[in-house]
Protein backbone atom coordinates (compact mmCIF):
# COMPACT_ATOMS: atom_id res chain seq x y z
CA UNK A 1 0.00 0.00 0.00
CA UNK A 2 1.24 3.24 -0.55
CA UNK A 3 1.34 6.06 1.07
CA UNK A 4 -1.54 8.85 1.49
CA UNK A 5 -0.79 12.53 0.29
CA UNK A 6 -2.39 15.27 3.14
CA UNK A 7 -5.03 17.31 1.65
CA UNK A 8 -6.99 19.75 2.90
CA UNK A 9 -9.39 20.90 -0.37
CA UNK A 10 -11.04 24.68 -0.30
CA UNK A 11 -12.72 24.51 -3.77
CA UNK A 12 -16.19 24.09 -4.71
CA UNK A 13 -17.04 21.30 -6.24
CA UNK A 14 -16.40 20.72 -9.67
CA UNK A 15 -18.07 21.79 -12.33
CA UNK A 16 -18.99 20.16 -16.02
CA UNK A 17 -16.02 20.74 -18.20
CA UNK A 18 -17.51 21.90 -21.98
CA UNK A 19 -17.38 18.95 -23.99
CA UNK A 20 -14.71 18.60 -26.23
CA UNK A 21 -15.42 20.37 -29.54
CA UNK A 22 -15.81 17.15 -31.95
CA UNK A 23 -15.81 18.96 -35.30
CA UNK A 24 -14.39 17.65 -38.31
CA UNK A 25 -12.13 20.02 -40.70
CA UNK A 26 -14.69 22.65 -41.85
CA UNK A 27 -15.21 21.26 -45.35
CA UNK A 28 -13.97 23.81 -48.64
CA UNK A 29 -16.32 26.68 -49.30
CA UNK A 30 -17.59 26.85 -52.63
CA UNK A 31 -14.48 26.94 -54.88
CA UNK A 32 -13.81 30.90 -55.41
CA UNK A 33 -11.67 32.40 -57.88
CA UNK A 34 -7.99 32.15 -57.25
CA UNK A 35 -5.87 34.74 -55.61
CA UNK A 36 -3.51 34.40 -59.13
CA UNK A 37 -6.64 35.10 -60.85
CA UNK A 38 -7.77 37.85 -59.00
CA UNK A 39 -4.26 39.41 -58.88
CA UNK A 40 -4.41 39.34 -62.75
CA UNK A 41 -7.61 40.55 -62.97
CA UNK A 42 -6.91 43.99 -61.04
CA UNK A 43 -3.70 44.49 -63.15
CA UNK A 44 -5.47 44.20 -66.42
CA UNK A 45 -8.30 46.27 -64.96
CA UNK A 46 -5.56 48.73 -64.03
CA UNK A 47 -3.89 48.73 -67.63
CA UNK A 48 -7.00 48.66 -69.25
CA UNK A 49 -8.15 51.93 -66.76
CA UNK A 50 -4.84 53.70 -67.92
CA UNK A 51 -5.06 53.24 -71.77
CA UNK A 52 -8.41 54.80 -71.41
CA UNK A 53 -7.14 57.38 -69.75
CA UNK A 54 -5.05 57.97 -72.39
CA UNK A 55 -6.75 57.44 -75.07
CA UNK A 56 -9.35 60.27 -73.95
CA UNK A 57 -6.65 62.47 -72.94
CA UNK A 58 -5.06 61.91 -76.31
CA UNK A 59 -8.26 61.65 -78.33
CA UNK A 60 -10.79 63.54 -77.34
CA UNK A 61 -9.64 66.18 -75.16
CA UNK A 62 -6.39 67.02 -77.39
CA UNK A 63 -8.53 69.00 -79.64
CA UNK A 64 -10.16 70.83 -77.09
CA UNK A 65 -6.97 71.61 -75.22
CA UNK A 66 -5.43 72.47 -78.19
CA UNK A 67 -7.81 75.22 -79.40
CA UNK A 68 -8.01 76.70 -75.54
CA UNK A 69 -4.33 76.73 -76.39
CA UNK A 70 -5.12 78.99 -79.58
CA UNK A 71 -7.23 80.81 -77.89
CA UNK A 72 -4.95 81.68 -74.77
CA UNK A 73 -2.18 82.79 -77.99
CA UNK A 74 -4.43 84.71 -79.66
CA UNK A 75 -5.45 86.55 -76.67
CA UNK A 76 -1.66 87.45 -75.71
CA UNK A 77 -1.05 88.23 -79.67
CA UNK A 78 -3.77 90.60 -79.22
CA UNK A 79 -2.51 92.40 -76.31
CA UNK A 80 1.13 92.57 -77.51
CA UNK A 81 -0.16 94.17 -80.51
CA UNK A 82 -2.70 97.00 -79.15
CA UNK A 83 -0.12 97.45 -76.80
CA UNK A 84 3.24 98.17 -79.82
CA UNK A 85 0.57 100.23 -81.95
CA UNK A 86 2.43 103.17 -81.26
CA UNK A 87 5.48 101.45 -81.01
CA UNK A 88 7.97 102.84 -83.99
CA UNK A 89 9.06 98.98 -84.82
CA UNK A 90 5.43 98.56 -84.64
CA UNK A 91 5.53 96.34 -88.19
CA UNK A 92 8.27 94.07 -86.94
CA UNK A 93 6.88 93.30 -84.05
CA UNK A 94 3.57 91.96 -85.79
CA UNK A 95 5.43 90.46 -88.20
CA UNK A 96 7.61 88.42 -85.74
CA UNK A 97 4.62 87.61 -83.69
CA UNK A 98 2.68 85.99 -86.99
CA UNK A 99 6.18 84.60 -87.62
CA UNK A 100 6.09 82.70 -84.41
CA UNK A 101 2.49 81.60 -84.11
CA UNK A 102 1.87 80.93 -87.76
CA UNK A 103 -0.55 83.96 -88.21
CA UNK A 104 -2.13 85.69 -90.45
CA UNK A 105 -2.57 89.33 -89.07
CA UNK A 106 -4.35 92.15 -90.36
CA UNK A 107 -4.85 95.44 -88.80
CA UNK A 108 -7.81 97.71 -90.75
CA UNK A 109 -8.62 101.14 -90.44
CA UNK A 110 -12.53 102.24 -89.31
CA UNK A 111 -12.70 103.10 -93.50
CA UNK A 112 -12.05 98.90 -94.25
CA UNK A 113 -8.21 100.26 -95.54
CA UNK A 114 -5.22 97.97 -94.68
CA UNK A 115 -3.42 99.78 -92.19
CA UNK A 116 -1.07 96.42 -91.96
CA UNK A 117 -1.28 93.04 -92.97
CA UNK A 118 1.02 90.11 -92.50
CA UNK A 119 0.57 86.60 -93.95
CA UNK A 120 2.56 83.86 -92.53
CA UNK A 121 -0.35 81.15 -93.45
CA UNK A 122 0.97 80.54 -96.96
CA UNK A 123 -1.72 82.39 -98.39
CA UNK A 124 -3.99 79.38 -97.30
CA UNK A 125 -5.77 81.76 -94.61
CA UNK A 126 -8.75 83.52 -94.38
CA UNK A 127 -7.43 86.87 -94.08
CA UNK A 128 -5.49 87.97 -97.74
CA UNK A 129 -7.39 90.40 -100.80
CA UNK A 130 -9.26 87.98 -102.45
CA UNK A 131 -10.76 87.47 -99.55
CA UNK A 132 -11.74 91.03 -99.29
CA UNK A 133 -16.23 90.81 -99.12
CA UNK A 134 -15.63 87.96 -96.44
CA UNK A 135 -13.06 90.27 -94.17
CA UNK A 136 -15.80 93.06 -94.58
CA UNK A 137 -18.27 91.11 -93.17
CA UNK A 138 -16.18 90.02 -90.75
CA UNK A 139 -15.78 93.60 -89.50
CA UNK A 140 -19.74 94.04 -89.65
CA UNK A 141 -19.85 90.87 -87.48
CA UNK A 142 -17.57 92.40 -84.97
CA UNK A 143 -19.48 96.00 -84.88
CA UNK A 144 -22.73 94.45 -84.51
CA UNK A 145 -21.51 92.01 -81.44
CA UNK A 146 -22.49 92.95 -78.06
CA UNK A 147 -18.71 92.26 -76.77
CA UNK A 148 -16.81 93.70 -79.68
CA UNK A 149 -14.92 90.87 -80.57
CA UNK A 150 -15.89 87.69 -82.90
CA UNK A 151 -13.90 83.98 -82.20
CA UNK A 152 -14.99 81.35 -85.10
CA UNK A 153 -14.01 78.79 -86.67
CA UNK A 154 -13.79 78.82 -90.44
CA UNK A 155 -13.48 75.81 -93.16
CA UNK A 156 -11.39 76.68 -95.96
CA UNK A 157 -13.38 75.28 -98.93
CA UNK A 158 -10.11 75.33 -101.21
CA UNK A 159 -8.38 72.89 -98.65
CA UNK A 160 -10.80 71.82 -96.25
CA UNK A 161 -9.24 73.06 -93.59
CA UNK A 162 -9.65 74.85 -90.26
CA UNK A 163 -8.76 77.45 -89.49
CA UNK A 164 -9.84 79.73 -86.18
CA UNK A 165 -10.58 83.51 -86.82
CA UNK A 166 -10.42 85.84 -84.21
CA UNK A 167 -11.56 89.63 -84.99
CA UNK A 168 -11.70 92.92 -82.37
CA UNK A 169 -12.56 96.38 -82.51
CA UNK A 170 -9.24 98.19 -81.65
CA UNK A 171 -10.32 101.28 -78.86
CA UNK A 172 -13.38 101.70 -77.22
CA UNK A 173 -16.92 100.98 -78.63
CA UNK A 174 -17.73 104.68 -78.63
CA UNK A 175 -14.45 105.51 -80.09
CA UNK A 176 -13.26 102.82 -82.74
CA UNK A 177 -9.72 103.27 -84.04
CA UNK A 178 -9.91 100.25 -86.27
CA UNK A 179 -10.29 96.56 -86.42
CA UNK A 180 -7.52 93.76 -85.91
CA UNK A 181 -8.38 90.40 -87.44
CA UNK A 182 -6.22 86.98 -86.88
CA UNK A 183 -6.33 84.45 -88.53
CA UNK A 184 -4.43 80.98 -87.16
CA UNK A 185 -4.68 77.16 -88.72
CA UNK A 186 -5.88 74.24 -86.27
CA UNK A 187 -4.64 71.98 -89.05
CA UNK A 188 -1.45 70.61 -87.10
CA UNK A 189 -3.68 69.10 -84.79
CA UNK A 190 -5.31 66.40 -86.86
CA UNK A 191 -2.12 65.44 -87.78
CA UNK A 192 -0.62 64.98 -84.72
CA UNK A 193 -3.80 63.24 -83.71
CA UNK A 194 -3.45 60.99 -86.49
CA UNK A 195 0.24 59.99 -85.03
CA UNK A 196 -0.93 60.05 -81.75
CA UNK A 197 -3.98 57.65 -82.48
CA UNK A 198 -1.01 55.33 -84.19
CA UNK A 199 1.44 55.36 -81.90
CA UNK A 200 -1.27 54.62 -79.28
CA UNK A 201 -2.66 51.79 -81.28
CA UNK A 202 0.96 49.96 -80.69
CA UNK A 203 0.80 51.29 -77.30
CA UNK A 204 -2.10 49.49 -76.76
CA UNK A 205 -1.31 46.31 -78.21
CA UNK A 206 2.36 46.85 -76.47
CA UNK A 207 1.15 47.27 -72.95
CA UNK A 208 -1.61 44.65 -73.01
CA UNK A 209 0.58 42.21 -74.08
CA UNK A 210 3.04 43.13 -71.65
CA UNK A 211 0.79 43.60 -68.74
CA UNK A 212 -1.05 40.14 -69.66
CA UNK A 213 2.32 38.52 -69.41
CA UNK A 214 3.91 40.45 -66.59
CA UNK A 215 0.77 40.43 -64.59
CA UNK A 216 0.42 36.73 -64.92
CA UNK A 217 4.31 36.32 -63.33
CA UNK A 218 3.55 38.95 -60.77
CA UNK A 219 0.53 36.91 -59.65
CA UNK A 220 2.37 33.66 -59.31
CA UNK A 221 5.15 35.18 -57.78
CA UNK A 222 2.60 36.58 -55.17
CA UNK A 223 0.80 33.60 -54.90
CA UNK A 224 3.87 31.12 -54.84
CA UNK A 225 4.38 31.45 -51.04
CA UNK A 226 0.83 31.30 -50.08
CA UNK A 227 0.01 28.52 -52.05
CA UNK A 228 3.18 26.55 -50.23
CA UNK A 229 2.21 28.03 -47.33
CA UNK A 230 -1.01 26.33 -47.62
CA UNK A 231 -0.05 23.08 -48.62
CA UNK A 232 1.47 23.18 -45.50
CA UNK A 233 -1.18 24.34 -43.21
CA UNK A 234 -3.19 21.19 -44.79
CA UNK A 235 -1.03 18.98 -43.13
CA UNK A 236 -0.95 20.61 -40.06
CA UNK A 237 -4.35 20.06 -40.14
CA UNK A 238 -3.99 16.75 -40.77
CA UNK A 239 -2.03 16.20 -37.63
CA UNK A 240 1.57 17.19 -38.84
CA UNK A 241 2.23 19.15 -36.25
CA UNK A 242 6.32 19.27 -36.91
CA UNK A 243 5.43 21.10 -40.25
CA UNK A 244 7.99 24.33 -40.66
CA UNK A 245 5.69 27.00 -42.82
CA UNK A 246 8.28 28.98 -45.35
CA UNK A 247 7.36 31.86 -46.31
CA UNK A 248 10.01 34.18 -48.00
CA UNK A 249 9.07 36.46 -50.54
CA UNK A 250 7.40 39.56 -48.66
CA UNK A 251 7.00 40.89 -45.21
CA UNK A 252 2.73 39.76 -45.37
CA UNK A 253 3.32 35.92 -45.88
CA UNK A 254 6.82 35.97 -43.53
CA UNK A 255 4.83 36.95 -40.55
CA UNK A 256 1.67 34.54 -41.63
CA UNK A 257 4.25 32.20 -41.99
CA UNK A 258 5.90 32.58 -38.67
CA UNK A 259 2.80 32.85 -36.95
CA UNK A 260 1.74 29.58 -38.52
CA UNK A 261 5.08 28.43 -37.02
CA UNK A 262 4.34 29.57 -33.62
CA UNK A 263 0.84 27.97 -33.59
CA UNK A 264 2.22 24.55 -34.88
CA UNK A 265 4.76 24.43 -32.28
CA UNK A 266 1.97 25.52 -29.70
CA UNK A 267 -0.45 22.97 -31.30
CA UNK A 268 2.20 20.09 -31.09
CA UNK A 269 2.81 20.91 -27.33
CA UNK A 270 -0.60 20.97 -26.79
CA UNK A 271 -0.58 17.82 -28.38
CA UNK A 272 2.40 16.34 -26.61
CA UNK A 273 0.66 17.67 -23.30
CA UNK A 274 -2.52 15.86 -24.01
CA UNK A 275 -0.61 12.55 -24.76
CA UNK A 276 1.15 12.89 -21.66
CA UNK A 277 -1.91 13.71 -20.16
CA UNK A 278 -4.10 10.60 -21.02
CA UNK A 279 -0.65 8.58 -20.33
CA UNK A 280 -0.50 9.94 -16.55
CA UNK A 281 -4.28 10.03 -15.90
CA UNK A 282 -4.65 6.88 -16.58
CA UNK A 283 -1.56 5.53 -14.84
CA UNK A 284 -2.98 7.84 -12.38
CA UNK A 285 -6.39 6.28 -12.44
CA UNK A 286 -5.22 2.78 -12.16
CA UNK A 287 -3.42 2.56 -9.43
CA UNK A 288 -6.32 3.44 -7.10
CA UNK A 289 -9.08 1.74 -9.28
CA UNK A 290 -6.94 -1.48 -9.09
CA UNK A 291 -6.74 -1.22 -5.13
CA UNK A 292 -10.24 -0.30 -4.65
CA UNK A 293 -10.86 -3.34 -6.89
CA UNK A 294 -8.52 -5.85 -4.96
CA UNK A 295 -9.54 -4.38 -1.73
CA UNK A 296 -13.78 -5.12 -2.36
CA UNK A 297 -12.42 -8.38 -3.76
CA UNK A 298 -10.85 -9.12 -0.67
CA UNK A 299 -14.28 -8.05 1.47
CA UNK A 300 -16.16 -10.24 -0.49
CA UNK A 301 -13.71 -13.32 -0.58
CA UNK A 302 -12.04 -13.28 2.52
CA UNK A 303 -12.82 -10.65 5.09
CA UNK A 304 -16.65 -10.01 4.80
CA UNK A 305 -17.50 -12.02 7.59
CA UNK A 306 -14.62 -10.69 9.87
CA UNK A 307 -16.03 -7.19 10.82
CA UNK A 308 -12.34 -5.75 11.98
CA UNK A 309 -10.45 -7.21 8.59
CA UNK A 310 -13.26 -6.02 7.01
CA UNK A 311 -13.39 -2.13 8.22
CA UNK A 312 -10.13 -2.09 7.58
CA UNK A 313 -10.41 -3.14 3.95
CA UNK A 314 -13.43 -0.82 3.23
CA UNK A 315 -11.07 1.97 4.51
CA UNK A 316 -8.28 1.53 2.11
CA UNK A 317 -10.93 1.27 -0.36
CA UNK A 318 -12.73 4.66 0.72
CA UNK A 319 -9.55 6.29 1.00
CA UNK A 320 -8.83 5.43 -2.39
CA UNK A 321 -11.93 6.70 -3.44
CA UNK A 322 -10.92 10.31 -1.68
CA UNK A 323 -7.37 9.99 -3.90
CA UNK A 324 -9.20 9.35 -7.01
CA UNK A 325 -12.10 12.07 -6.68
CA UNK A 326 -9.05 14.49 -5.49
CA UNK A 327 -7.35 13.62 -8.84
CA UNK A 328 -10.48 14.35 -10.73
CA UNK A 329 -11.07 17.54 -8.73
CA UNK A 330 -7.52 18.29 -9.69
CA UNK A 331 -7.26 17.65 -13.37
CA UNK A 332 -10.84 19.88 -13.63
CA UNK A 333 -9.77 22.71 -11.77
CA UNK A 334 -6.53 23.25 -14.13
CA UNK A 335 -8.10 22.55 -16.94
CA UNK A 336 -10.80 25.12 -15.90
CA UNK A 337 -8.03 27.89 -15.03
CA UNK A 338 -6.03 27.02 -18.01
CA UNK A 339 -8.55 27.43 -20.73
CA UNK A 340 -8.82 30.84 -19.30
CA UNK A 341 -13.21 30.87 -19.61
CA UNK A 342 -13.06 31.64 -15.95
CA UNK A 343 -13.50 35.45 -14.98
CA UNK A 344 -11.37 36.35 -11.64
CA UNK A 345 -13.85 37.17 -8.93
CA UNK A 346 -11.59 40.08 -7.64
CA UNK A 347 -12.31 41.65 -4.12
CA UNK A 348 -10.90 43.34 -1.13
CA UNK A 349 -10.09 41.44 2.00
CA UNK A 350 -7.46 41.61 4.84
CA UNK A 351 -4.56 38.96 4.19
CA UNK A 352 -3.71 38.09 8.38
CA UNK A 353 -7.04 37.12 8.87
CA UNK A 354 -7.27 35.14 5.67
CA UNK A 355 -3.65 33.47 6.62
CA UNK A 356 -5.12 33.19 10.23
CA UNK A 357 -8.43 31.51 9.10
CA UNK A 358 -6.58 29.32 6.77
CA UNK A 359 -3.94 27.87 9.75
CA UNK A 360 -7.23 27.13 12.16
CA UNK A 361 -7.94 24.93 9.28
CA UNK A 362 -4.80 22.68 10.27
CA UNK A 363 -5.04 22.45 14.04
CA UNK A 364 -6.74 18.98 13.87
CA UNK A 365 -3.75 17.97 11.83
CA UNK A 366 -0.87 19.85 14.75
CA UNK A 367 -2.33 17.69 17.29
CA UNK A 368 -2.78 14.56 15.61
CA UNK A 369 0.72 14.48 13.73
CA UNK A 370 2.45 16.95 15.36
CA UNK A 371 2.89 19.54 12.93
CA UNK A 372 3.95 22.85 14.21
CA UNK A 373 2.57 26.02 12.25
CA UNK A 374 4.37 28.95 12.98
CA UNK A 375 3.19 32.23 11.49
CA UNK A 376 5.35 35.07 11.08
CA UNK A 377 2.59 38.11 11.23
CA UNK A 378 3.22 41.59 10.09
CA UNK A 379 0.49 44.49 10.16
CA UNK A 380 -3.04 43.15 8.53
CA UNK A 381 -3.19 44.66 4.99
CA UNK A 382 -5.97 44.75 2.44
CA UNK A 383 -5.49 43.06 -0.26
CA UNK A 384 -6.69 42.18 -3.97
CA UNK A 385 -7.19 39.12 -5.59
CA UNK A 386 -9.90 35.96 -6.05
CA UNK A 387 -10.02 34.96 -2.60
CA UNK A 388 -11.24 31.48 -3.59
CA UNK A 389 -8.24 31.02 -5.96
CA UNK A 390 -5.65 32.77 -3.06
CA UNK A 391 -6.86 30.28 -0.87
CA UNK A 392 -6.35 27.44 -3.09
CA UNK A 393 -2.82 28.58 -3.81
CA UNK A 394 -2.17 28.84 0.29
CA UNK A 395 -3.61 25.64 0.73
CA UNK A 396 -1.81 23.65 -1.90
CA UNK A 397 1.38 25.20 -0.69
CA UNK A 398 0.69 24.25 2.76
CA UNK A 399 -0.17 20.80 1.75
CA UNK A 400 2.72 20.79 -0.07
CA UNK A 401 4.97 21.81 2.72
CA UNK A 402 3.28 19.24 4.85
CA UNK A 403 4.18 16.73 2.55
CA UNK A 404 7.24 16.94 2.15
CA UNK A 405 8.79 19.48 5.28
CA UNK A 406 11.52 17.38 7.47
CA UNK A 407 11.38 15.17 10.60
CA UNK A 408 10.72 18.03 12.72
CA UNK A 409 7.40 18.78 11.40
CA UNK A 410 7.99 22.33 11.29
CA UNK A 411 6.14 24.68 8.93
CA UNK A 412 6.46 28.78 8.35
CA UNK A 413 4.07 30.83 6.96
CA UNK A 414 5.90 34.63 6.86
CA UNK A 415 4.10 37.55 5.57
CA UNK A 416 6.21 40.23 4.79
CA UNK A 417 4.10 43.87 3.47
CA UNK A 418 5.99 45.81 0.77
CA UNK A 419 4.49 49.29 -0.19
CA UNK A 420 2.69 47.59 -3.02
CA UNK A 421 2.55 43.96 -2.22
CA UNK A 422 2.43 41.65 0.20
CA UNK A 423 4.69 38.40 -0.16
CA UNK A 424 3.59 35.47 1.20
CA UNK A 425 6.07 32.84 2.26
CA UNK A 426 5.61 29.48 2.83
CA UNK A 427 8.76 27.61 4.46
CA UNK A 428 9.32 24.28 5.21
CA UNK A 429 12.55 22.31 6.64
CA UNK A 430 12.44 18.93 4.23
CA UNK A 431 15.05 17.98 1.82
CA UNK A 432 14.58 20.95 -0.29
CA UNK A 433 14.76 20.46 -4.42
CA UNK A 434 17.68 20.52 -6.95
CA UNK A 435 18.61 23.37 -8.25
CA UNK A 436 17.88 21.56 -12.28
CA UNK A 437 14.08 20.82 -10.59
CA UNK A 438 13.19 23.66 -9.71
CA UNK A 439 12.27 24.87 -12.86
CA UNK A 440 10.20 21.83 -13.35
CA UNK A 441 8.66 21.27 -10.75
CA UNK A 442 5.52 23.62 -11.70
CA UNK A 443 5.01 21.76 -14.87
CA UNK A 444 1.77 19.44 -15.09
CA UNK A 445 2.54 15.99 -13.45
CA UNK A 446 5.68 17.11 -12.76
CA UNK A 447 6.96 14.95 -9.39
CA UNK A 448 10.81 14.33 -8.51
CA UNK A 449 11.71 10.77 -8.81
CA UNK A 450 11.17 10.85 -4.83
CA UNK A 451 7.84 12.10 -4.96
CA UNK A 452 7.04 9.44 -7.54
CA UNK A 453 8.34 6.41 -5.10
CA UNK A 454 5.89 7.57 -2.61
CA UNK A 455 3.18 8.51 -4.85
CA UNK A 456 2.26 11.18 -2.78
CA UNK A 457 -0.20 13.72 -4.75
CA UNK A 458 -0.46 13.80 -8.22
CA UNK A 459 1.77 16.44 -9.39
CA UNK A 460 -0.84 18.76 -10.07
CA UNK A 461 -1.15 21.04 -7.20
CA UNK A 462 2.11 23.60 -8.34
CA UNK A 463 0.26 23.64 -11.63
CA UNK A 464 -2.96 24.64 -10.30
CA UNK A 465 -0.82 27.48 -8.02
CA UNK A 466 1.26 28.60 -11.00
CA UNK A 467 -2.11 29.01 -13.25
CA UNK A 468 -4.08 30.81 -10.73
CA UNK A 469 -1.13 33.20 -10.04
CA UNK A 470 -0.44 33.52 -13.61
CA UNK A 471 -3.99 34.70 -14.20
CA UNK A 472 -3.96 37.32 -11.33
CA UNK A 473 -0.45 38.60 -13.15
CA UNK A 474 1.53 37.82 -9.51
CA UNK A 475 5.06 36.98 -8.97
CA UNK A 476 5.72 34.05 -7.58
CA UNK A 477 8.93 31.50 -7.02
CA UNK A 478 10.42 29.26 -5.08
CA UNK A 479 13.98 29.20 -3.03
CA UNK A 480 15.10 25.75 -2.05
CA UNK A 481 18.12 24.16 -0.91
CA UNK A 482 19.05 20.71 -0.86
CA UNK A 483 18.97 18.82 3.05
CA UNK A 484 17.81 22.24 4.41
CA UNK A 485 14.31 22.75 3.30
CA UNK A 486 12.01 25.09 0.78
CA UNK A 487 10.51 28.86 0.44
CA UNK A 488 7.67 28.89 -1.90
CA UNK A 489 6.69 32.50 -2.35
CA UNK A 490 4.42 34.79 -4.29
CA UNK A 491 3.15 38.52 -4.00
CA UNK A 492 -0.05 39.27 -3.95
CA UNK A 493 -1.03 43.27 -4.70
CA UNK A 494 -2.02 45.26 -2.22
CA UNK A 495 -5.48 47.07 -2.25
P1 LIG B 1 2.49 16.72 -5.82
O1 LIG B 1 1.06 16.44 -5.79
O2 LIG B 1 3.33 15.62 -6.32
O3 LIG B 1 3.00 17.36 -4.59
P2 LIG B 1 2.92 19.31 -6.92
O4 LIG B 1 2.62 19.88 -8.23
O5 LIG B 1 2.31 19.96 -5.75
O6 LIG B 1 2.58 17.78 -6.98
O7 LIG B 1 4.47 19.30 -6.76
C1 LIG B 1 5.31 18.84 -7.78
C2 LIG B 1 6.61 18.32 -7.24
O8 LIG B 1 7.37 19.38 -6.66
C3 LIG B 1 6.40 17.34 -6.13
O9 LIG B 1 6.28 16.04 -6.64
C4 LIG B 1 7.68 17.47 -5.34
O10 LIG B 1 8.69 16.67 -5.89
C5 LIG B 1 8.07 18.91 -5.53
N1 LIG B 1 7.68 19.72 -4.37
C6 LIG B 1 6.58 20.46 -4.23
N2 LIG B 1 6.58 21.09 -3.03
C7 LIG B 1 7.70 20.74 -2.40
C8 LIG B 1 8.28 21.06 -1.12
N3 LIG B 1 7.67 21.89 -0.28
N4 LIG B 1 9.46 20.49 -0.82
C9 LIG B 1 10.07 19.67 -1.66
N5 LIG B 1 9.58 19.33 -2.89
C10 LIG B 1 8.42 19.85 -3.25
Amino acid sequence: MHGKAFRIKTTEEPQDVPEADLRQIPPLPVQKRSLRYTIWKYFMIFIILVLGLLWTFQIVLLPVSYQAMKTRSITKVVATILTSLEDKNFEQIIDRTAYDNSMSILIMNLDGSTAYFTDMMGGNGELKTTNFFKILQYRQLVDESASGYIYFHVTNDRFKTETLLFGSRIGTAQNPTGYIFINTSLDPISSTVAILQEQLVYVTFALLSLGLVLSFFMAKRIARPIVKITKSAEHLAQGSYNITFDGTGYDEVERLASTLNYASTEISKIDNLRRDLIANISHDLRTPLTMVKAYAEMVRDLSGDNPIKRAEHINVIIKESDRLAMLVNDILDLSRIESGNQELNLAQFGISQKLTEILQRYTLLSEQQGYVFHYEKADEVQVCADVLKIEQVIYNLINNAVNYTGADKQITIRQINGPNSVRIEIIDTGEGIAQEKLPLIFDRYYRTEKSKREVIGNGLGLSIVKAILKQHNFPFGVVSQLGKGSTFWFEIVRA
